[in-house]
């Protein structure tokens, strides 16, 4: 798709398709974007018009998450305490972006420094979702799904540290993915929990996440964690027969939605038809991922936000006061009850004499959990099941509920412990609610998984259903 558009931008005008967005998105309900980049972006494909530049995305709008850094566009993470922070300099994906020709449109919103699993607890408002405006998008890169799915964007980008690619990607009926920990370098998103999170794609097609992959992987030497990419378009086509997916016995039942339930078996068997073959697996930790990834978040949420004291970037307080008493108040107005929350449970965590009790088991469930998939990796190629035991939830109905909202995250925070690839792609519906069928991959195997994924929806019509919402 976003290949087709740029050869019609080619022929036709990037001015007058992105405006033509910008003008949906001032009328738009969704509330997805922040902030808009309305004045370098359509200055950018004025130049474009003019004369056409080669890459990968050249002259293609693309909307950016909050928490990634973008030179000369305000970048606050959706929370007071980062109002007015300008970034001097581009995070490592967007250089590779702006390389590759893609125009940077605006900033999409999120939960507060992408902790949520809905999109509620930003300082911009909620964002809902275009299949159903009473609902949330899933979250945290809630703005980001939302605007593809609702056609104001072309692609984007989120950032997934417990799913926020994935969740948000299900419930608005898109492809999300969640790379390989070390893929994709981390280089000017702003840090939650540095050793779960990577920047993801947020796409209408697994073509375009593939795409998307060949320019955003790769090695930065200024992400001492991010290694080589491979190469995720040449074996795109080459379908699936004779893959083995493990489909794992803990990831149905019990707090599974039957309707989401019976679109997973049904994508299964459309998988099978496509020449692969299934057996049950086993990851029987999983039950205590939810507790060790909260643990783990927390923790070193707590020690990477202790950086917003109002004094360098974002809220300040210019009255004569001691240093503590500013730092305080500036926390205590700056920051929202979730993100205090979470501050508070990963001091205590790490605290000492609650350390080993806490942060240190939850290090070894996270072993665990990591091996569980080795092992289980042994006997198949992929592993498939729900992104989200249920489809998206009414705004509102579980935010005063923290415990509620973390535990829709069951199937999606193990990914991040064990440091593995997965992809949602839309496989069903509820009513008029998509449903996500979540792949999950070894360790850089992303071709082979996006091949599944990509052999999957030609085979279905999911992916092409439009929400009539917007
Ligand atoms: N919902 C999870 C959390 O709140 C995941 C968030 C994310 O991936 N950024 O931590």
């Amino acid at each position: 798709m976003l290949t087709q558009l740029k050869d019609q931008l080619v022929a036709g005008s990037s001015e007058e398709y992105l405006q033509k967005l910008f003008d949906k998105i001032e009328h738009s309900s969704l509330n997805a974007f922040t902030t808009l980049a309305k004045d370098s972006a359509l200055a950018r494909a004025r130049e474009f018009d003019r004369k056409p530049w080669q890459g990968l995305l050249a002259g293609i709008p693309i909307a950016i998450k909050e928490c990634i850094s973008t030179q000369g566009i305000e970048t606050t993470c959706s929370s007071k305490i980062l109002k007015g922070y300008v970034p001097p300099y581009d995070a490592h994906v967007v250089e590779r972006l702006k390389a590759e020709g893609a125009i940077v449109m605006g900033k999409t919103n999120m939960d507060e420094f992408a902790m949520g699993t809905s999109t509620e607890t930003s300082c911009f408002g909620p964002t809902r979702n275009p299949w159903d405006l009473g609902t949330v998008p899933g979250g945290s890169s809630g703005g980001s799904a939302a605007a593809v799915a609702g056609g104001e964007a072309p692609c984007a980008l989120g950032s997934d540290t417990g799913g926020s690619v994935r969740c948000p990607a299900s419930f608005c009926g898109i492809v999300g993915l969640k790379p390989t920990y070390g893929l994709v370098s981390r280089y000017g998103l702003i840090a939650y929990a540095n050793s779960l999170e990577q920047i993801g794609p947020l796409t209408n097609t697994v073509e375009d996440t593939a795409l998307l992959m060949e320019i955003i992987a790769g090695h930065d030497w200024r992400d001492t964690t991010s290694a080589e990419k491979g190469s995720y378009i040449p074996g795109l086509k080459n379908g699936i027969r004779g893959l083995k997916i493990g489909i794992p016995k803990e990831y149905f039942g019990e707090g599974v939605d039957k309707k989401v339930e019976k679109a997973i078996w049904d994508a299964i068997s459309t998988l099978e038809s496509l020449g692969a073959a299934w057996k049950e697996v086993s990851l029987p930790h999983t039950r205590y991922a939810l507790a060790a990834y909260y643990v783990i978040a927390m923790s070193e949420a707590s020690s990477n936000l202790a950086r917003f004291d109002g004094l360098r970037y974002g809220l300040r307080k210019d009255e004569d006061q001691d240093w503590h008493t500013t730092y305080s108040e500036i926390r205590a107005e700056g920051f929202g009850p979730e993100v205090k929350r979470r501050i508070l449970l990963g001091t205590y965590a790490l605290s000492a004499g609650y350390y080993g009790r806490y942060y240190l088991k939850a290090l070894k469930v996270r072993t665990l959990i990591k091996d569980d998939f080795l092992r289980a990796f042994n006997d198949v190629d992929i592993i498939a099941g729900p992104t989200m035991p249920i489809p998206a939830f009414r705004i509102g109905e579980r935010i005063n509920d923290p415990l509620s909202l973390y535990l829709a995250d069951v199937f999606t925070v193990p990914i991040n412990l064990a440091g593995v690839p997965a992809v949602s792609l839309p496989c069903g519906f509820s009513g008029r609610l998509p449903i996500g069928l979540q792949l999950i991959g070894k360790h850089f195997q992303e071709d082979l998984l996006l091949r599944a994924a990509h052999a999957f929806e030609e085979a279905t019509p999911f992916h092409l259903k439009r929400p009539e919402a917007v």
